[in-house]
């Protein structure tokens, strides 16, 4: 049997391995050390109660033949396809054009197989390196890297832009915690619309977007639906990293090009590949979407936004270009002139430090290191206080 040959183009070390491999390395020679990891991007808060229990209860009815309960619909519940569109989007999607599902990264992954490996598609670099990877595992070889920086604000340059298939785009975004403007999601929607591509629209960090001004999801945008998949999460949005539990939304307006739907593939393919998310997740996501559960989730996310402003403060105060942070909680952080796996070394043999190399994004990651404000109130005191012992200049 030989080896699947997309496979062997894919580059050695994941970037989150490689963190480990060299925390690890560290470690082991440093075994005292308390490392404070602004690394990974994984939540650290408990579960409100009310959601925890929601998500006992289910399990507990499943130890009761008259509640038990085996496969549901491949789709998701319909109470819980019901509540996504009724709080997430206030209707302005259909329940049935609500897909929930195991996890955002399972569905990009299943979205890769939809369009299959004909595709040439579009990332925003420094991107989420799954858009990328998933792709090439598929066996897509075309893929238009547009570059995201400080010069453009961080929003690519549509004007130069080659046309692509599909185009992936994570508002709040994942490395640099830019949040596209109502302005920015129109000219993308008019440039997807004008090239007939696809945005494949991740807003797994939503939640995090306090200022009204700012869209939470491309269906805010006049004509999105024509041109546009959005991918949402409960990850985030409510700790759900380990639960397991996202939603994505296919629009019965989107067609391909011989006017065929695309709801209508993905429904087929949902039933041929999955057989539903847990239903005990389910029950979980149904309490989050609950007033309760909400109100609780509310505070969980501007805790974590708390965070997010003290590390800014805190980088700002060592004179250091920091982006980010506001409405999303990951902060990007400049450092002119030096690699960033050279700083995530520093960071971690000097403060015992974990943050993530922006270079391990894409090419204009380079020079900046992410710092995820996913963690407890004392890491990232702690963290700040381990910073302000360094005059900023040694990091510059
Ligand atoms: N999309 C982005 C931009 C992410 O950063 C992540 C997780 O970090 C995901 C999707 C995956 O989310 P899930 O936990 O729902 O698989």
């Amino acid at each position: 049997m030989k080896r699947n040959p997309n496979m062997t183009l894919l580059q050695d070390g994941y970037l989150f391995p490689e963190i480990t491999r060299r925390k690890n390395a560290f470690l082991s020679n440093n075994p005292e050390a308390n490392i404070i990891s602004l690394g990974i991007g994984d939540t650290t808060r408990a579960l409100p109660t009310c959601i925890a229990e929601a998500l006992a209860d289910s399990a507990n009815a499943l130890a009761d033949s008259s509640k038990y309960t085996g496969y549901g619909p491949e789709q998701g519940i319909g109470a819980l396809r019901n509540k996504i569109a009724e709080v997430i989007y206030k209707h302005s999607v259909d329940a049935n054009e609500v897909f929930v599902a195991d996890g955002a990264k399972c569905d990009l992954g299943r979205l890769q197989m939809l369009f299959g490996s004909d595709v040439s598609i579009a990332v925003q670099d420094p991107t989420y390196p799954v858009y990328v990877e998933g792709s090439i595992i598929q066996g897509v070889s075309k893929i238009v890297r547009l570059p995201c920086n400080s010069d453009n604000h961080f929003f690519p340059d549509l004007d130069s832009a080659e046309r692509t298939d599909l185009i992936y785009f994570c508002s709040p975004n994942n490395p640099t915690g830019a949040v596209a403007s109502r302005e920015q999601l129109q000219a993308l929607v008019s440039f997807a619309k004008k090239n007939k591509s696809i945005i494949l629209f991740d807003a797994a960090y939503a939640s995090y977007i306090q200022d009204p001004d700012l869209p939470k999801s491309i269906y805010e945008i006049e004509g999105a639906k024509e041109v546009a998949i959005e991918i949402g999460s409960f990850s985030k949005l409510a700790g759900f990293t380990g639960v397991r539990l996202s939603w994505t939304i296919v629009p019965k307006a989107l067609k391909f090009d011989d006017g065929t739907s695309v709801h209508a593939d993905w429904n087929r393919l949902m039933t041929t590949l999955f057989n539903g998310a847990s239903n005990i997740a389910q029950h979980g996501g149904l309490a989050v979407l609950e007033k309760n559960g909400w109100q609780a989730i509310q505070e969980m996310n501007a805790y974590y936004l708390e965070n997010a402003a003290i590390l800014h403060r805190a980088l700002r105060e060592l004179n250091i270009q920091v982006y980010g942070g506001h409405n999303a909680p990951y902060l990007w952080a400049r450092f002119p002139g030096r690699k960033s796996w050279d700083i995530f070394q520093y960071l971690l043999e000097e403060f015992h430090i974990v943050a993530t190399p922006g270079s391990g994004f894409g090419d204009n990651g380079e020079e900046f290191m992410r710092f995820s404000a996913f963690a407890n109130r004392e890491n990232i005191l702690e963290a700040t206080e381990r910073l302000k012992l360094c005059c900023g200049a040694e990091l510059l």
